[in-house]
């Protein structure tokens, strides 16, 4: 018997790609096993998981699809048979011929302007190579619908990937574990799905010391080696407002918090008008903040050190949707941060203990822990650059960040690590390397400043001018959500389940959303 040692790698999740050998004997694989051989260039150092243990069976499934199949479809109804008819490769070629050929004969786009060929793939992050030459195929066709059949506007966790992309320029984020010291997690059970790195990781880090708070309903494995904080479902949110609450009011955030952060790279010192908006400069339209020595409102690009928080007596203008202009003399205007201090005035602990079940007590342990762990104004030196050290980091599982709720952890979270400086620096939350912002190779090349000093943000344009009115896909994502942002994922990204909703009944003035002919 022939042995051999095959060195392959394991992507069957976004946690990979892990290496490992399989084990070959006479032309049959009969067993994975880590490669050892790539421990010191493999960040899980050769190792894989339970998961990949498992793919022979899956390989040698008896009931694998072997050829191409054809569904016969006699009857076509939801409980009937579909009869699935095994074909050889060149009938079934044969057969998707003709129907792309008949397609290209009456035109790539139907009578409503949606492509009449649709593709979906079986999952969003099918790594590129396993899709061989078709989706170079499919960049010679033209129009193709790659929006319908995704679902991930039914299922997915937006929440995440929109801050994600937001403010860490990434789909996910992590924590930075080799270098955090103090980990919150609501709900994220790493330790059972973070993949063979982020187990790895987490175990040596806490060998280190990390500290480890888990809020969770049940007691996950990640929350048995925690301080385990049990939680009523879908009540994160409430905790994590209690904590900002707790930090603002009942500490010295002047003193605790990172504060030349928050003054130089967000828009704490803003001033707001009293319809919600920033208050600008009435010439230059420049957002305004509040210049304490001269006891004036000035462009926020000019050299002052502006008023974190207090409420200013002053004038300026807003500009609101499309360019509507409205002025205001002599009004009250607070800065943002001011209004962030009142809005989360009465989210104390024990209110978030009534809705939560965390005891108030336990709450407020976390935000001190939370304070003295951030290490504000810490610096670390990496590869010879110094950056802001800060090892405090949030991490939020997904029934956390799907469905309702979901947004508002998400900004809970965010908000924590921004107050301490903690957002994308060593030791804080980072994004991680999948991403929609591009360009692709770098994740930090699409964090520009844009006209008011706010991070640029490529979204959808929603002005008059620009606004894509009638929809090329059917999932519509360009037209109806601006947040989206045209890019090679957001077709797949968008609210998938629109084609469903209005194939039948499709909204007024728009084309009806016909069904593509090749799918
Ligand atoms: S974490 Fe497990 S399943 Fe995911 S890529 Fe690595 S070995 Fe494969």
């Amino acid at each position: 018997m022939s042995t051999t040692k095959v060195a392959e790698y394991c992507y069957q999740c976004v946690a990979g790609p892990d290496l490992l050998n399989v084990c070959v004997e006479d032309g049959v694989a009969t067993r994975v096993e880590p490669n050892w051989k790539f421990g010191d260039i493999h960040p899980a150092a050769g190792r894989v998981c339970v998961k990949a243990y498992g793919l022979i069976q899956k390989t040698y499934n008896p009931f694998r699809v072997k050829k191409p199949m054809v569904r016969t479809n006699p009857v076509k109804a939801q409980d009937a048979d579909p009869q699935w008819k095994e074909v050889t490769w060149d009938e079934a070629l044969d057969l998707i011929a003709q129907k792309l050929l008949a397609v290209k004969a009456k035109g790539v786009r139907d009578e409503s302007g949606y492509p009449r060929l649709a593709v979906t793939f079986g999952s969003g992050g099918i790594a590129p190579a396993y899709t061989g030459a078709l989706p170079a195929f499919l960049s010679t066709w033209g129009p193709v619908d790659f929006g319908i059949g995704s679902g991930q506007g039914v299922k997915c966790y937006h929440s995440e990937h929109l801050y994600g992309e937001f403010w860490h320029r990434a789909f996910t984020v992590q924590s930075d574990t080799p270098r955090t010291n103090y980990l919150i997690s609501f709900g994220n059970n790493n330790d059972a799905s973070g993949g063979v790195l982020g187990v790895w990781r987490h175990a040596q880090a806490r060998e280190r010391g990390l500290k480890r708070v888990q809020f969770e309903p049940h007691l996950s494995v990640t929350g048995a080696h925690a301080q385990w904080v049990p939680v009523k479902p879908k009540t994160d949110a409430a905790v994590m407002y209690a904590l900002i609450h707790t930090i603002l009011h009942e500490h010295d955030w002047r003193k605790e918090c990172d504060v030349e952060f928050l003054r130089g790279m967000t828009n704490s010192p803003y001033l707001i008008a009293p319809n919600g908006l920033f208050l600008r400069d009435e010439t230059s339209r420049k957002p305004l903040m509040w210049d304490e020595k001269e006891n004036r409102a000035r462009p926020f690009d000019e050299a002052f050190t502006p008023a974190m928080d207090g409420t200013y007596t002053t004038s300026g203008i807003t500009i609101g949707a499309d360019q509507e202009l409205t002025n205001f003399e002599n009004i009250q205007a607070a800065t943002s941060f001011q209004k962030l201090i009142d809005h989360v005035r009465d989210y104390t602990p024990e209110w978030a203990e009534k809705i939560s079940g965390a005891p108030a007590a336990t709450i407020r342990q976390v935000a001190r822990e939370f304070l003295e762990n951030a290490n504000v104004g810490a610096t670390i030196e990496i590869e010879g650059k110094t950056y802001p050290y800060r090892p405090v980091a949030i991490l939020l599982g997904k029934t956390v960040t799907n469905g309702w709720g979901g947004y508002e952890a998400l900004w809970g979270r965010t908000m924590l690590a921004i107050l301490v400086g903690a957002l994308e620096v060593p030791g804080g939350t980072i994004g991680t390397t999948v991403r929609l912002n591009r360009p692709g190779h770098d994740r930090l090349a699409s964090a520009r400043p844009g006209p008011d000093g706010f991070m640029d943000q490529p979204l959808n344009p929603t002005d008059k001018e620009n606004w894509v009115a009638k929809p090329k896909i059917r999932n519509a994502y360009q037209t109806l959500v601006p947040l989206a942002n045209n890019s090679p994922w957001s077709a797949a990204l968008g609210p998938a389940h629109l084609p469903w909703l209005f194939m039948k009944e499709p909204p007024e003035n728009w084309p009806r959303p016909t069904t593509p002919e090749v799918w």
